[in-house]
């Protein structure tokens, strides 16, 4: 049980979990957000091909996205497990992530789907907008990434729930105590 993806709405806390649980399983937590950041701080093609995508709340091309992982998920670390954080975002990315785990002769062993309702994830993002100042972290911006989210991401859980991959965990409650209920589902 060590190749897993975790998914849910922006704010669930899909970050702050997927460290945690990445680190007590040994494996990393690969972070497609983490990677778009790092690489617009650093000014690199990739983020500047990013930058416009994530700064209005939509989605980055599945072309930049799909190389980006393949790239990531090649990788020696990743040869015994990961942690996919943040991917696939639509139905077209969940094609490619077979493509990509089939060619690497892997499979998914599980689906973590981190809910909350849509008030807990807007004060969530506004609070860590003050904390943090993420360029993509203000209302406007909030409201159209849950929507987002809705259209293209939701749709996708019926292809792994079709898989018998998926196990809802629920995001609400002291960080220790969601991080536990994880670790359960994955038993
Ligand atoms: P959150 O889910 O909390 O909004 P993320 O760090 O996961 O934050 O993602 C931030 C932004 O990065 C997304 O709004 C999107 O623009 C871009 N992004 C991350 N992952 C993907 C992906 N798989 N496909 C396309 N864009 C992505």
């Amino acid at each position: 049980m060590n190749r897993l993806l975790i998914i849910g709405p922006p704010g669930a806390g899909k970050g702050t979990q997927a460290v945690k649980i990445a680190e007590n399983l040994s494996i990393p937590a690969i972070s497609t957000g983490d990677i778009f950041r790092k690489n617009i701080k650093e000014e690199t093609e990739l983020g500047k091909e990013a930058k416009s995508y994530i700064d209005s709340g939509n989605l980055v091309p599945d072309s930049v996205t799909n190389k980006m992982v393949r790239s990531r998920l090649s990788e020696d670390d990743a040869a015994n497990g990961f942690l996919l954080d943040g991917y696939p975002r639509n139905t077209a990315q969940v094609h490619e992530l077979d493509s990509i785990l089939s060619d690497l002769s892997q499979e998914i062993d599980r689906v973590l789907l981190l809910v909350a309702d849509n008030d807990e994830l807007v004060q969530r993002l506004l609070n860590r907008a003050a904390e943090q100042g993420r360029s993509d972290d203000n209302e406007e911006v909030i409201r159209h990434r849950l929507k987002v989210y809705e259209k293209e991401t939701e749709p996708l859980l019926a292809i792994y729930r079709e898989r018998g991959l998926v196990k809802e965990v629920n995001g609400l409650g002291e960080i220790d105590e969601v991080t536990q209920r994880i670790l359960e589902a994955l038993k």
